[in-house]
């Protein structure tokens, strides 16, 4: 996970579907797994100027194991912010990476500024191998179609990974598009119209501004790579229709109608101008 390469496999392991959501441009990538989200402030500007100075003093470091090591005991401790969920990583190891620090990344990868193509992951909490072979659920259980247009519908790292690992959420919402279009979207066509495949972006992005959410989550709702298929939310919802999937996905809080009644405007609002801009 998190390679700086591309492509249906990383490190000679085959990618799930063959479509590879970590690492997608020099803007665009993925750190979720590693907890990039789970933090007390995770607004962009917060994560940015995070993730910024750790580049900056790793860039510092000699790679040695005791200053690599010392290095993430003191991020953690410089840090110390509680974590909204305390059971889940958080890794000091995460930063930005490319030629010009566009876009999250490891530090510890191989390929990473400075690292020489030593592959230092297994200094991380994870440990190397899971941090090599690791697969979230959007990847190994999203359908090709979709990966593929959550690789071009995004133009930055930030909502990129707030998005990617919500596959009940993106596969609700490209199914309800297709089923307005009346057909299956098509990643190839939309790589030649980048406008359309924006729309979808920021129908998507709903994550990042829903105004719904439960009181109690105070912070940007994050998925924690459950695998068994089920969703997250707030109890008494139960139907399982396009809205319900969305509305639990967000960790909404629709306790009267007129609430519930606006959400669902919301949804349909945000959805209506996606279909719009996708219609021939
Ligand atoms: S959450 Fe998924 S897409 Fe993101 S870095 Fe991890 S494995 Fe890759
Ligand atoms: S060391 Fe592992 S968990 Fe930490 S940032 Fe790198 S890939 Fe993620």
């Amino acid at each position: 996970m998190r390679s700086a390469g591309a492509g249906g496999s990383q490190n000679g392991v085959p990618v799930p579907g063959g479509v590879y959501l970590c690492q997608v441009n020099e803007m665009v990538s993925c750190g979720a797994c590693c907890g990039l989200y789970n933090v007390a402030d995770a607004s962009r500007p917060a994560l940015e100027a995070m993730l910024a100075r750790r580049t900056t003093r790793f860039s510092r470091l000699p790679r040695q194991m005791e200053a690599i090591l010392a290095f993430g005991e003191q991020t953690a401790a410089v840090e110390g912010q509680p974590r909204p969920y305390p059971d889940f990583h958080h890794c000091p190891y995460l930063g930005l990476i490319g030629e010009g620090r566009t876009r999250v990344g490891c530090l510890l990868h191989p390929l990473a500024a400075g690292n020489q193509g030593v592959d230092f992951r297994g200094l991380s909490e994870y440990g190397g191998m899971a941090c090599r072979i690791y697969f979230c659920p959007s990847t190994r259980r999203l359908p090709g179609r979709y990966k593929a247009i959550l690789r071009i519908c995004f133009d930055n790292w930030y909502d990129y990974g707030l998005v990617v690992t919500e596959r009940h959420l993106v596969a609700a919402l490209l199914a309800e598009v297709e089923r307005c279009l009346g057909q299956p979207l098509d990643p190839g066509a939309l790589v030649r119209r980048p406008a359309q495949a924006a729309a979808l972006g920021a129908l998507l992005a709903i994550k990042r501004d829903w105004p719904f959410r439960h009181p109690s989550t105070g912070h940007l709702c994050h998925d924690l790579f459950r695998d068994d298929g089920g969703q997250r939310g707030p109890a008494g919802i139960e139907a399982q229709d396009f809205h319900t999937i969305v509305f639990r996905a967000l960790e909404s809080h629709l306790e009267t109608a007129e609430r519930l009644a606006a959400a669902r405007a919301e949804v349909d609002r945000r959805l209506a101008a996606a279909v719009r801009a996708l219609s021939p």
